[in-house]
């Protein structure tokens, strides 16, 4: 059975990959350089209008750095005129008071700043740039002033995860309202961290604490690339307190651009659905008819403990972490501790030499 086609709630757009930081875990490989292929304004704005013909979703501007283009308040402009609702996703390095007016000028929602660290220490060494947790403090504190909304993302691996508690204790003291844990998944310059992935065990536990935390947290603690939480919570008794969370999204509620049009199930799954150049800039042709898609949204295709999984249908599974690690997007994640039925599987097999 295929999952009736359904349109992405959000959307990232990474208009760029241009950034001053070089971090250790980042998907996109950003740098100084602009990378060739990189949209124009034009091109960028025909890509939203084509996405608000089809849905009006909350579009996630991101990168590299979005700040780093000098139409990015152009863009957050034509997403308000489009009746699309634009959020920005910043490491917090070009943010202060008079850029954030800027932003809330053009019409920008809401904005979320990367933390990887409850100290400059850890921080600072996941970004590879000295007082890069200095400057991530002060944006948060300049959007606090400015009353402009913001969460705090957190890629946890492990080098972070004993600073998880401590981050989140501090999103909540500089404001924030929402902390949004993201799981590792090594793409991009990650790849190298392929050793600091969180292993099965380790990864059961981390989703244990998070939802003990979200039970008790005065703000919202939402996971993102994670989407065993899903299963987490629906084993455990909270499920009635927090509704349905949903696994991975990538392909159904959650699309991606990419800086050169490509439509991808997410930024971390480097496999195109089709070109928005090359199409034409029809979004919806993409989203409803690509091959690709299809396949992803096809529950049952899926190989491996996933297949036979009961929770299959919440959870999905990470597909990028099953192909980085296995070379099969349909496969089993690596990561999940969980056993539907005794036995071993192949996949499993893959994920302990791997990890
Ligand atoms: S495939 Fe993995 S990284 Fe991509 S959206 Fe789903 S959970 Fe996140
Ligand atoms: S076996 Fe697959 S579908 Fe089931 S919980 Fe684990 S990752 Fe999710």
């Amino acid at each position: 059975m295929v999952r009736k086609v359904e349109k992405p709630k959000l959307i990232a757009f990474e208009v760029t990959r241009r950034c001053r930081y070089s971090c250790q875990h980042c998907r996109a490989d950003a740098g100084l350089e602009q990378m060739d292929g990189e949209l124009t304004t034009e091109e960028c704005k025909k890509i939203l209008a084509s996405v608000a013909d089809f849905c009006k979703c909350v579009i996630i501007f991101t990168g590299g750095e979005p700040m780093e283009r000098d139409d990015i308040y152009e863009l957050i402009r034509y997403c308000r005129e489009l009746k699309l609702r634009p959020v920005l996703a910043t490491c917090g390095y070009p943010i202060n008071y008079d850029s954030i007016t800027k932003l809330k000028d053009a019409g920008i929602l809401a904005l979320s700043f990367s933390l990887d660290g409850a100290s400059a220490e850890t921080h600072d060494r996941f970004r590879r740039t000295p007082g890069a947790f200095n400057k991530a403090i002060a944006a948060t504190k300049a959007a606090r002033r400015a009353d402009m909304r913001f969460q705090i993302n957190t890629t946890i691996s492990k080098i972070n995860i004993n600073e998880v508690a401590a981050i989140a204790k501090l999103a909540q003291e500089l404001g924030a309202y929402c902390f949004n844990p993201f799981i590792l998944v090594p793409t991009g310059r990650g790849e190298k961290l392929s050793d600091q992935i969180l292993d099965p065990v380790e990864y059961e536990a981390l989703l244990n604490d998070l939802l003990r935390l979200k039970l008790k947290s005065q703000i919202e603690v939402r996971v993102t690339c994670g989407p065993q939480f899903a299963r987490v919570v629906e084993q455990s008794s909270a499920e009635k307190r927090f509704g349905n969370i949903e696994g991975c999204m990538g392909g159904t509620g959650f699309g991606f651009i990419s800086y050169k049009a490509d439509v991808q199930t997410c930024g971390f799954l480097n496999i195109s659905a089709g070109n928005l150049v090359e199409n034409g800039f029809d979004f919806g042709k993409i989203w409803r008819d690509s091959d690709f898609l299809k396949e992803i949204r096809d529950l049952p295709s899926y190989t491996g403990k996933c297949k036979i999984c009961r929770f299959l249908n919440i959870c999905k599974g990470c597909r990028a972490r099953a192909y980085t690690i296995s070379g099969d997007y349909l496969g089993s994640d690596p990561v999940c501790a969980y056993e539907p039925e005794a036995g071993k599987y192949e996949s499993d097999e893959i994920s302990k030499k791997t990890l």
